[in-house]
C-alpha cells in the first residue's frame, strides 16, 4: 500500500483519454452540440469558501495522497494542479427507455488519471461547475445528494459491490437551489463537490452517441482505447475479439446487479448513461435500500409511475441496456449476427448468479433441483407481508432451530407473521440443509449494516443543520465492516425503519433533483 503523503501535484497524472480519444480544444464555452467528440476541455467553478468535509483514508492511501487544506480547495473546484488536464466527457444515452441524444457531463469534470501501485485511477469532480454538456442547469450538487453518494459508494466498495469510489466531499459554503420533488417548491440548499474514482467513466451511453451521430471513426477509436487500456486481454481489431469483449462487458452488469439484489439495492435510474462499461455501479441519485422486502419498491419518484426501474426489474433492465449496447457495436463487426448470441448470453448467465446469489444467501452449498421452488417461495412469502430484507437474512444465519420467532423483530409493526406457514418453508429450508446451513458463506454474504435511506438522512440532517459532519464520519466508519457483529452499534443501527422514516422525503421518497 502506497504512503499516504503525497500532494495533488505530486501524484503520476496522465491524459490518456484526451492523447487519444477525439475532442473539442475549446475551453468551457456554452451548452452546445459537439458531434465526433469524446470530450471538451473545462474548467471548474473554484467553490467560493470550501472547507472538506469528508476524507476517504482508503481512497487517499490508494492514490498516496495526503490530507491538506490545499488538496481540499483543488478537490472543491479550485485552481487545477500541473498535470491535471480538466476536461467533461461526452455522451448520450436512453432515458426511462427513449433515445435523449447528447447528454454528457453536466456536472462532472474529470482532473486526469492518476498512476498508481494498482493501476490508473480517474479523479472526477462532481458538482464543481458548467460544462458545454449542461444544457439548461447549474453543474452544481447539493449537500444532500453528495453525502448520500460519498457514504454509498464507500459502503458499497466494502459490501464487495463493485462501484465507483469516493475520495473526498467537499462543502463549497454556496447555496444551489432545488426543486427537491420537482413540485413547484424550489428552495436553496448547500451545495457541495463529491471526488469521485473509478478506473474511467466510459459509459454505454458513451459508444452509443457516435452511432447516433454517424461517427464510425470516433466509435472505432473509442472501443479500441477503451480495450487497450481496460480490458488489454482483448483485441478489438477483429469480430471475435469484439464478441469477447462484449461479452465480459454484459457478464460484468450481471454480476454487479447480482449484487445488488443480493444486499438489497436499488439504483433507481438505470438508464444507459449510467451504465459502466466497467460493470460498476455508478451514478449515485435517487437509489435506495430495500427495508421490506419489495420486489415492485423504486425509490425514484421519478419513476413512481411505471416503475420501470424497480428492485425486481433491475436485471431486465440490464438486458436492454446490454442490447442498446451490442446495438451501438454493429457498425464495427464485419458479421452483425454475431451481437444477438450475447444478449443470449447476458440473460441465461443473470439468471445463473441469480439462482447462486440466493443458495448462497440460504447457505445452501450445491444447488439441487428442488431449490428452485424453496427460493421462490420465500420469496413470495418476504413480498406478502412487512418483513425487512436485512434483518430476515441476518437472523437466518444464526437460527439454531427453525422457528421465526428468532426473525420477530423482522416484521414491521401491523405485520406479524403467520407463524405455522413461516415455520413450514423454515422447516422445509431446515431439512434441505440438514440442519447444517453453510453460515461461513451466509454470514459473507447477508450484511447486517447497509446504508439504509433513513440513515443517510441522518447524516444529511446533521450536516445541513449544524455542519456536522460525525453521523457521515460514524457510518462511513460502520460500513467498512457491514458483516461484522459491531455488537456495540445493533441498538443503532441494526434496526429496521423507524416509524418517522416511513413517508419521509429522503426516506421513501426521492427524485433525480440533486
Ligand atoms: P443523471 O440523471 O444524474 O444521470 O443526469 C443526466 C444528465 O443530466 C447528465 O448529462 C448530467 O450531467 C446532467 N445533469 C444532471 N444534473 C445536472 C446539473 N445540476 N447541472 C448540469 N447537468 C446536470
Ligand atoms: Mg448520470
Amino acid at each position: 500500500m502506497a504512503v499516504s503523503n503525497a500532494s495533488l501535484e505530486a501524484l503520476s497524472w496522465h491524459a490518456r483519454f484526451l492523447g487519444e480519444a477525439p475532442g473539442d480544444e475549446m475551453v468551457g464555452g456554452r451548452p452546445r452540440q459537439v458531434p465526433g467528440k469524446c470530450w471538451s476541455r473545462v474548467t471548474p467553478t473554484p467553490a467560493p469558501s470550501p472547507t472538506l468535509a469528508l476524507w476517504s483514508t482508503e481512497m487517499a492511501e490508494a492514490l498516496g495522497l495526503e490530507r491538506t487544506d490545499k488538496a481540499g480547495v483543488v478537490l472543491g473546484g479550485g485552481a487545477p494542479v500541473a498535470g491535471m488536464q480538466p476536461y467533461a466527457q461526452r455522451y448520450g444515452g436512453h432515458q426511462f427507455g427513449n433515445w435523449a441524444g447528447q447528454l454528457g457531463d453536466g456536472r462532472a469534470i474529470t482532473l486526469g488519471e492518476v498512476e498508481t501501485e494498482n493501476g490508473f485511477l480517474e479523479l472526477q469532480l462532481k458538482g464543481a461547475g458548467r460544462t458545454p454538456y449542461s444544457r439548461t442547469a447549474d453543474g452544481k450538487a447539493v449537500l444532500r445528494s453528495s453525502i448520500r453518494e460519498y457514504l454509498c459508494s464507500e459502503a458499497m466498495h466494502h459490501l464487495g459491490v463493485p462501484t465507483t469510489r469516493a475520495l473526498s466531499l467537499v462543502s463549497t459554503g454556496e447555496a444551489v437551489v432545488r426543486d427537491v420533488l420537482y413540485n413547484g417548491n424550489p428552495a436553496p440548499e448547500p451545495g457541495a463537490v463529491v471526488c469521485r474514482v473509478a478506473p474511467s467513466f466510459i459509459r454505454f451511453g458513451s459508444f452509443q452517441i457516435h452511432v447516433s451521430d454517424g461517427h464510425h471513426q470516433t466509435l472505432r477509436t473509442l472501443v479500441d482505447h477503451t480495450v487497450r487500456h481496460h480490458f488489454p486481454h482483448h483485441d478489438s481489431s477483429t469480430d471475435e475479439g469484439l464478441i469477447a469483449w462484449l461479452t465480459e462487458v454484459a457478464e460484468r452488469t450481471a454480476v454487479m446487479i447480482a449484487h445488488w439484489m443480493r444486499v438489497g439495492f436499488v439504483h433507481g435510474v438505470m438508464n444507459t448513461d449510467n451504465m459502466s462499461i466497467h460493470g460498476l455501479t455508478i451514478d449515485y441519485g435517487p437509489y435506495g435500500w430495500l427495508e421490506p422486502y419489495d420486489v415492485d419498491w423504486t425509490p425514484n419518484t421519478t419513476d413512481a409511475g411505471r416503475r420501470r426501474y424497480r428492485y425486481g426489474q433491475q436485471q431486465h433492465i440490464g438486458a436492454w441496456n446490454v442490447a442498446r449496447l451490442l446495438e451501438s457495436m454493429a457498425p464495427l463487426m464485419d458479421d452483425v449476427s454475431r451481437l444477438q448470441p450475447v444478449l443470449d448470453h447476458y440473460m441465461e448467465f443473470a439468471m445463473n448468479e441469480q439462482s447462486e446469489t440466493w443458495a448462497k444467501k440460504l447457505g445452501l452449498g450445491t444447488l439441487q433441483e428442488s431449490d428452485e421452488a424453496l427460493v421462490n417461495d420465500l420469496l413470495e412469502l418476504l413480498g406478502a407481508t412487512e418483513v425487512d430484507m436485512t434483518l430476515f437474512f441476518r437472523h437466518l444465519c444464526t437460527i439454531t432451530a427453525p422457528d421465526v420467532a428468532h426473525m420477530a423483530d423482522a416484521f414491521y409493526d401491523g405485520s406479524e407473521p403467520d407463524t405455522s406457514t413461516w415455520n413450514r418453508w423454515l422447516k422445509r429450508w431446515w431439512e434441505r440443509v440438514d440442519g447444517e446451513p453453510d453460515r461461513g458463506t451466509m454470514l459473507q454474504v447477508n450484511p447486517k449494516y447497509v446504508l439504509r435511506n433513513w440513515m443517510a438522512q441522518l447524516a444529511i440532517d446533521a450536516a445541513e443543520e449544524k455542519g456536522d459532519f460525525s453521523v457521515a464520519e460514524e457510518l462511513y466508519e460502520l460500513l467498512k465492516r457491514p458483516y461484522d457483529e459491531q455488537s456495540e452499534h445493533e441498538a443503532k443501527w441494526f434496526q429496521k425503519r423507524p416509524e418517522w422514516a416511513r413517508h419521509r422525503v429522503g426516506c421513501s421518497m426521492l427524485s433525480c433533483s440533486s
